[in-house]
């Protein structure tokens, strides 16, 4: 067995899984193996040249390195390289379809970028006066503006760096509301149809969690629901469109319960997407609502970031939202409220979250795709993205089992079962058959509700002929998976690594790197 030096063997790639013709480099055509920066770089290397180092003993005081620390160098050339070689392992939506059920992977256009490059948004400081960076904080209060009305909801704290961490946002204005009138309730509801956050925040919290059943039909059970409520419950979470692509219809009548019991109600809307511009969740009765500004606003994201998460809040719980906040006073000047300048007014808010107060890049790229579609333009997104998930549900629901098929139409995203694949061959085989598709495979496994799943959200941003393609791949991996296809246990076949071991993986990752020469010299100590 030969094995070169960067770790891959001609065995890994056969075709036929046994052997298969070696290269000298382990590269297959335009498939590059790359070693890590580690291996090839030097600490005798750079790509830039240094004049003589400053002396600046006398003003760090003695805390100056005294060793070299062992940062791979590089020239220019070869880091360009390098990351570019790394780039072509990965998978983006500017290469193709991006399937991820609740993800919304969509389109970023390229006016977003433009904007957000602009120098007054790229290098604006948090520290700055305000009275230099009003432009930025006019984007950050006008964006505020926007989600409002969108939500028909009166406050919004912008500050929030992603969904999960609006969630932490709107409960700690549910405690704090429910602290100031001196009620201590210790139950968070979350139905099984909720987004797994949801639970996670709440625990998170220190509120104890409690499950709601779903219906057959996928959503939350409305009847389960209310026999729960009751004075020990603080809040209810309910993420809609739910966790099975489809709209809690009984949202306003779970509001009325919940409001009529003494709690609160959060609305996980990370997937505004769906029904921007066609819903106001201000009128379904939610106290507080996150949004993903990097799913529905299409703001980039992947990869653990950036985010960012506004959450919206209701007249009760308004007087709690954290610090900082951007206000504007009657001459039209834009002022960030903070400790020192909350005064009464603002007396009751719970603390601030972040250190400054958010995410700009993220404002300036959803601003400018508000700005660029319009209100009228926002309502065709979620028409078109419940449009796309419904043609693909309807596509492939003759080869692929869909649970909630006879619900009615989903939301953004399709939902399948791996029900009715030959014995032995599962959900994760048709993620695989996807890779060698050319695809991202779709969200799996979850929601839990349903064995197998498999969650396809193609947003709105992708055309008729892209679904077109990818339902044809998926259809083929689906046939073959439902005849018992052998070769589609060993995919991915063409992809840069073959199947690993997903419980390893899990388990015991591994993340760092020793270098082999100090480890010998460590292991003879
Ligand atoms: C994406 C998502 C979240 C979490 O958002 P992050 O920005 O990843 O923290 C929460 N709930 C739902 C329904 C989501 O789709």
């Amino acid at each position: 067995m030969s094995m070169n030096q960067s770790g891959w063997r001609p065995e890994m790639n056969a075709a036929d899984g046994t052997s298969a013709a070696p290269t000298a480099t382990g590269n297959r055509a335009l498939m590059l193996e790359e070693p890590l920066i580690f291996e090839i770089g030097g600490t005798d290397r750079t790509g830039v040249d240094f004049s003589e180092a400053p002396d600046f003993t006398s003003r760090l005081g003695g805390m100056e390195r005294s060793e070299p620390i062992g940062l791979p160098g590089l020239s220019e050339q070869e880091t360009v390289r390098h990351y570019t070689r790394l780039s072509r392992q990965n998978y983006a939506i500017d290469l193709g379809l991006f399937p991820l059920g609740s993800c919304t992977m969509k389109h970023n256009p390229r006016l977003n970028e433009k904007v957000a490059r602009m120098p007054g948004f790229a290098d604006v400081h948090p520290l700055a006066p305000t009275a230099t960076v009003q432009g930025a904080l006019a984007v950050i209060h006008q964006l505020g503006e926007w989600l409002k009305t969108l939500t028909g909801m009166p406050a919004v704290a912008m500050s929030p760096k992603a969904g999960a961490h609006g969630e932490l946002c709107g409960l700690l204005a549910i405690r704090a509301a429910l602290v100031a009138r001196g009620d201590a309730r210790q139950v968070v509801l979350v139905p099984e149809s909720a987004h797994g956050t949801n639970p996670a925040t709440a625990a998170f919290c220190g509120y104890k969690v409690e499950d709601i059943p779903a219906t057959p039909e996928g959503r939350v059970d409305l009847a389960a629901l209310k026999a729960r409520l009751g004075s020990d419950v603080a809040a209810v979470m309910i993420t809609n469109p739910n966790t099975c692509g489809l709209f809690e219809r009984d949202m306003k009548a779970i509001s009325d319960a919940v409001h009529a019991a003494g709690a609160f109600v959060y609305c996980d809307g990370a997937n505004f997407n769906a029904i921007v511009g066609r819903v106001r969740p201000g009128d379904l009765g939610v106290d507080a609502m996150h949004i993903n500004l990097h799913k529905t606003f299409s703001t980039p994201h992947g990869g653990g970031g950036p985010g960012s998460g506004p959450v919206v809040l209701s007249e009760a719980l308004a007087p709690f939202a954290p610090l900082p906040f951007v206000e504007k006073d009657e001459d039209g000047l834009f002022h960030l409220i903070e400790e020192e300048t909350a005064g009464e007014h603002h007396a009751a808010n719970f603390g601030r979250m972040v250190a400054f107060h958010g995410q700009m890049g993220m404002f300036t790229r959803a601003l400018t795709y508000i700005l660029s579609h319009g209100a009228d333009g926002l309502r065709q997104v979620a028409e078109d993205a419940v449009l796309n998930a419904n043609y693909i549900l309807r596509s492939l629901e003759d080869v692929l089992d869909a649970p909630f098929g006879s619900s009615g139409p989903c939301m953004h995203e399709a939902l399948f079962s791996d029900k009715g694949m030959a014995e032995g061959f599962s959900t994760l085989d048709v993620a695989k058959g996807l890779i060698d598709e050319g695809y991202h495979p779709m969200t799996m496994y979850f929601p839990l509700v349903v064995h197998g799943a498999m969650l396809i959200e193609p947003t709105e941003t992708e055309s008729k002929a892209a679904l077109d393609q990818f339902i044809m791949a998926l259809r083929s991996v689906a046939e073959r998976a439902k005849a018992g296809d052998d070769a589609l246990k060993g995919a991915p076949w063409f992809a840069p690594r073959r199947r690993l071991d997903e419980t390893l993986a899990a388990r015991k990752p591994v993340l760092n790197w020793e270098d082999p020469a100090l480890a010998e010299v460590q292991a003879a100590e």
